[in-house]
């Protein structure tokens, strides 16, 4: 089946062909390559954060159908030095490392509760200071980059194909770079590529000869992460449509420059953005949701988070959407109705080839919700059963697959594993769970003393055991690990 995409950059739904597809390479050696803007981890994540999350774990999950689980490279980066972070981790009077890790780890946890399967790498941009330094040495040497007050700026004028993106009148352009706009630019549009850093604040070695140690510019971070793992040219950038510009815009700048690439990426996919009960989320409005809390207590509701990801999808990824409280309680209504003549023996192997069309046709997910509807009319209960696995769905709302994993044991539908240690913890033979209880106190205790070091290092062992730990405000609970 022809998967086609909306690529924003050429303003067209086109078929979808790998580059190493294109280019004829040996089989064993080709790869499908897709960069995803991740989070800047300085606080929980709200739901508008999980829309590119969920929107791109359905593409990924849909590219390892077409092209072999093996075959897809998914980055989804990190952003662990940025100036909020500095100023939050001022705000806890907590070192900023802490704050980033354990930022991190509420994300992950956040996100795999959505269902989504974890990126094929999650890099860290401060891990890569050297290859943006070596970006960023190569774009001077070429002209594309300049020296002034310590700073690194990108020069916009070297860049003839600069806008091709957002496609943006330049006079637009210069309105919102004006804004910011520094005495040493040569051009007003020029952005920042490294910046010196004040005392206290995150730094390494500058290139370029300066002497002031500083940071990197958030655009860089994307361009030498994306090279690093996916190359000078890849197949698929993601992200939500707030980072068209400047953000990819600039990352396409610096990419393009520094490589001399037709394209940074074949494909730029981006979401709509995510509005709340009608307004605009924002944090001085008040309105700002997040995940944590939709997931614990939400107008008096912890939402499974299968009952989230399902209210995602059922918008399109490219519209614009409102997340509303009613449309919350519809779509947990209408998947515990899938569910209903569900049983464990009854789910299919595979889903059937509608649902596989209706997403290689733009990630149509509500022409794919409208086959579910039909699959459950129909009652073709293996089916549905199969496509809502296919989708992510656990199952955990219903005890569907908990109870089938138990009695025929884990791997033939690769379903999750039950999710609440009541349920699961139990099924370990007796001494490992006074094992699992002994640990449990034992980092209790370590998290009261702050002894946060001991506590992750329990936190690692029970790992080991694939027991999970997710630390609430009141308390931790157990999962087992899918
Ligand atoms: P940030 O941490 O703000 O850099 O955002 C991380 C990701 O979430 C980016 O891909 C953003 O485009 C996306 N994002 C942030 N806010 C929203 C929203 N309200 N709706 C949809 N996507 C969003
Ligand atoms: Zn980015």
């Amino acid at each position: 089946m022809q998967l086609k995409l909306y690529d924003t950059l050429t303003r067209q739904k086109r078929d979808f062909v790998p580059l190493d597809w294109e280019l004829g390479l040996p089989k064993a050696e080709r790869r499908v390559r897709m960069y995803v803007c991740g989070p800047t981890v300085y606080d929980f994540a709200h739901i508008g954060n999980a829309r590119p999350v969920i929107v791109f774990d359905v593409l990924f999950r849909l590219l390892r159908h077409l092209y072999g689980n093996d075959r897809v490279v998914y980055v989804r980066n990190i952003t662990d030095v940025d100036d909020r972070i500095n100023a939050r981790a001022a705000e806890l009077g907590v070192a900023i490392r802490e704050l980033t890790e354990r930022t991190y780890r509420d994300f992950a946890e956040d996100v795999q509760a959505l269902g989504c399967l974890p990126p094929s790498f999650e890099p860290r941009a401060t891990e890569y200071i050297e290859p943006m330094q070596a970006m960023i040495e190569r774009l001077i040497d070429q002209g594309n980059a300049y020296v002034a007050e310590e700073h690194v700026l990108f020069h916009v004028p070297s860049m003839p194909d600069y806008g091709e993106l957002s496609k943006r009148p330049l006079d637009e352009m210069l309105a919102g770079a004006r804004v910011e706009v520094a005495p040493y630019k040569r051009n007003p549009m020029d952005f920042v590529l490294w910046k010196p850093s004040k005392p206290g604040e995150p730094a390494w070695p500058s290139p370029a000869g300066i002497a002031t140690p500083g940071r990197p510019g958030w655009h860089i971070e994307c361009s030498a992460m994306a090279w690093r793992h996916l190359g000078e040219m890849f197949d698929i950038h993601g992200g939500g449509i707030d980072l068209e510009f400047p953000h990819h815009e600039n990352e396409i700048a610096q990419s393009r420059s520094a490589f001399h690439t037709p394209r940074m990426a074949r494909f730029w996919v981006h979401n709509g953005f995510l509005q709340l009960e009608g307004e605009k989320m924002a944090k001085s409005v008040g309105n700002v949701v997040t995940i944590r809390e939709l997931l614990k207590n939400w107008n008096g509701v912890g939402w499974p988070g299968e009952t989230l990801r399902f209210n995602m999808l059922r918008t399109h990824y490219h519209q614009p959407m409102d997340w509303t409280v009613a449309g919350v309680e519809e779509s947990h209504k209408i998947l515990l109705s899938w569910y209903e003549d569900l049983s464990p023996v009854s789910v299919d192997e595979m889903p059937p080839p509608e649902i596989v069309e209706a997403l290689c046709d733009d990630l149509n997910t509500p022409e794919l919700m409208t086959v579910l509807h039909k699959l459950k009319r129909e009652k073709q209960s293996g089916s549905l059963g199969a496509s809502l696995r296919f989708l992510g769905f656990s199952g955990d709302i219903s005890k569907l697959y908990r109870t089938y994993t138990l009695e025929a044991g884990v791997g033939q539908y690769a379903v999750s594993l039950p999710s609440t240690v009541q349920f699961s913890v139990q099924r370990y033979p007796n001494e490992l769970q006074e094992q699992i209880a002994a640990l449990k106190e034992a980092r209790d205790r370590a998290r009261k003393e702050k002894n946060f070091a001991e506590a992750d290092r329990i936190r690692d062992e029970l790992k080991k055991m694939h027991i999970l730990l997710k630390d609430l405000k009141d308390d931790t609970t157990l999962e087992v690990e899918r």
